[in-house]
């Protein structure tokens, strides 16, 4: 097990290439915070069907479950290495804003206002609509499709433990409802990316608060380095300007980044290391 490091630097000589980013690129990528002050602004890119060799137990619901590619990759290996192919399904993933509506009007219907308010986002306000969220549950023939069991147990408990490792944190949790708005859902994983998941998780910090923590990590002043063994990535925020911002990237052929909106006001950037794991990209 190889030790975890968290520290602030200065900026690396990686970043050197300037690139002028349109503001429309604010509204995606894994970082964004969706929720009802920030909502759903682009359709979601690269959805892709859920492939035969994950369990899905929506087939009336949501059947063809879909997410966002990176998401669905990073998912799979989860499941993998979680020992969860045979006792996890996937639930619910992409959904568009009409299936959103339709979900709300249901549940509205069906279970009334307070709950609906409790566990199921307005239209507009629902990280599903970007592919990047997944609602699992332990499959016992039978799986409930708004409130899923996912209990800490078996399959369900290692995949909790490593969720992070795979770039995925649940999205709201019982000491955070202040913050999100919404109730603890166990069964809710959103796919930010891997270092952030872990630093999320380390630092206790739900989305709306990782969002604002990320700004002391201003590009050319301190930024961010985070990581497993000598693999540390580089993380860093620029604010987003009113027309094209110039974001720093690194040139070298090879560098691998991520760049991401966080659909508010800004861009973060993480640059891995070139002897980084893959599998976190
Ligand atoms: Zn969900």
């Amino acid at each position: 097990m190889t030790a975890w490091t968290m520290r602030r630097g200065k900026p690396s000589a990686r970043a050197s290439a300037v690139v002028q980013m349109r503001r429309d690129r604010l509204y995606d990528g894994e970082l964004i915070l969706v929720n009802k002050d920030h909502p759903v602004r682009r359709p979601a890119q690269q959805i892709v069907p859920v492939p035969d060799g994950i369990l899905q137990a929506s087939r009336r619901e949501e059947p063809g479950i879909l997410l966002e590619r990176t998401c669905l990759a990073l998912l799979s290996a989860l499941l993998e290495a979680c020992g969860g192919r045979t006792s996890i399904a996937v639930v619910s993933g992409y959904r568009s804003r009409a299936a959103q509506e339709r979900l709300y009007a249901t549940s509205l219907r069906e279970n009334g206002a307070d709950f609906t308010a409790k566990y199921v986002a307005l239209p507009g306000a629902s990280e599903h609509e970007t592919g990047l969220a997944v609602d699992v549950g332990l499959y016992e023939g039978n799986v409930d499709y708004i409130r899923p069991a996912f209990p800490d147990r078996g399959a369900c408990g290692v995949f909790k433990r490593l969720a992070a490792k795979y770039g995925f944190v649940q999205r709201y949790r019982a000491d955070k409802t202040d913050r999100t708005g919404i109730a603890c859902e166990p069964w809710h994983f959103r796919y930010v990316g891997y270092p952030h998941s872990v630093i999320m998780e380390r630092e206790g910090l739900c989305l709306e608060e990782y969002t604002e923590f990320l700004k002391q990590y201003a590009c050319g002043e301190t930024h961010l380095y985070a990581g497993e063994g000598a693999s540390l990535a580089e993380i860093y925020y620029v604010r987003a300007e009113e027309g094209d911002t110039p974001v720093p990237l690194p040139r070298a052929s090879g560098a691998r980044w991520r760049l991401s909106g966080n659909n508010k006001d800004g861009f973060v950037v993480t640059v891995y290391d070139p002897e980084g794991c893959d599998r976190h990209v």
